[in-house]
């Protein structure tokens, strides 16, 4: 493994701790928070929902990964100028300064601290305060920056839809670089972002995490519903397995492969270690075994499954791409 990796692996490998604070990740008064009608800023179709986490745009067929939050306050131009703030105690990760893709200028922190080390992101930002610095540590509610409306140059976001996009969640693999820079299609296209990338990032709906104000991450994830299960040869465990032991079962040592168990949305939630000569083991790489048949209508649209909902789709090859690559 190259030094660069290694390091991340060390950075991202958190200590156990109690359950997380949180708070509001934008400047706007608190009593705003309360309800979507008067925090969310809604895609052109003008439907709160669709600034809310979950399949929730363009009729169900489109997944948001995390909340839309407006601005309150804007500049005479009408700029926002509402500061956007640290959820939680964390370290900064990443700082995209420039608006290079769909999250345009964005700002990545790693919350180490808990039982399932997790991701803040805050995206589409007008600026990030010049204070940060990859590696440097920051306080919950600390400015980050400004929110503004940042995003790709192809599909810019008008004034009057700027927002912040704020996900919370885990990453899929620390060496994601290598399966991004080993697929054809990416012939030639730079990962500008690292393990960073919107693709490496499977987001939790940040809402309920925001209002409760605290969160056993762990905890939460192990209540999420299994929609379908895969199962996975390798002689080594992927690294998310090493990552997040509490969500493991089973000896990762002596594991010849895992089943692996994934929610509608294609977060791997629950990893059971198979044993050698275990039956489970697929004959290949890996193959889907089990899916809830009363979730897949949901798993068709997120493209877990293929659109008959026989065999996966295109997101559930990409998870099981990445995992795999991952346990090298
Ligand atoms: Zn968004």
């Amino acid at each position: 493994m190259r030094p660069a990796a290694t390091a991340l692996l060390l950075a991202l490998s958190g200590a156990a701790a109690l359950a997380a604070d949180f708070s509001w990740p934008t400047s706007m008064d608190a009593s705003l928070t309360a309800r979507p009608e008067d925090f969310a800023q809604p895609t052109v179709s003008g439907r709160i929902s669709s600034a809310l986490f979950g399949m929730t745009r363009e009729e169900g067929r489109r997944f948001h990964e995390g909340i839309d939050i407006r601005p309150v306050y804007r500049d005479r131009l009408g700029e926002p100028t509402d500061s956007v703030l640290a959820a939680a105690d964390g370290q900064v990760m990443h700082l995209n300064v420039r608006a290079n893709g769909p999250y345009g200028v964005y700002v990545v922190l790693w919350h180490a601290d808990d039982r399932l080390p997790h991701y803040t992101l805050y995206a589409h930002m007008a600026r990030i305060s010049p204070a940060l610095k990859v590696g440097s540590q920051v306080p919950r509610g600390m400015t980050l920056g400004t929110l503004g409306r940042t995003a790709d140059r192809a599909d810019p976001i008008p004034q009057g839809r700027a927002h912040l996009h704020f996900e919370i969640g885990l990453l899929l693999s620390g060496t994601f670089t290598r399966w991004h820079d080993a697929q054809k299609e990416n012939r030639g296209v730079k990962n500008l972002h690292g393990a960073w990338n919107g693709q490496n990032l499977i987001g939790l709906d940040p809402l309920p995490i925001l209002r409760a104000g605290k969160a056993d991450l762990a905890e939460e994830v192990r209540r999420m519903p299994a929609a379908l299960a895969c199962t996975l040869r390798t002689a080594k465990a992927p690294d998310f397995a090493l990552r997040h032991p509490a969500l493991v079962e089973g000896d990762a040592a002596q594991a010849a492969g895992w089943r692996i168990e994934f929610t509608w949305h294609g977060l791997p939630k629950r990893w059971i270690a198979l044993p050698q000569g275990s039956a489970e083991l697929p004959k290949g790489s890996w193959s889907l075994v089990a899916t809830d048949r009363s979730q897949k209508d949901l798993l068709v649209r997120r493209k877990m499954l293929n659109p008959a909902g026989s065999a996966p789709g295109e997101l559930l090859i990409r998870q099981m791409g990445i995992l795999a690559e991952s346990a090298r």
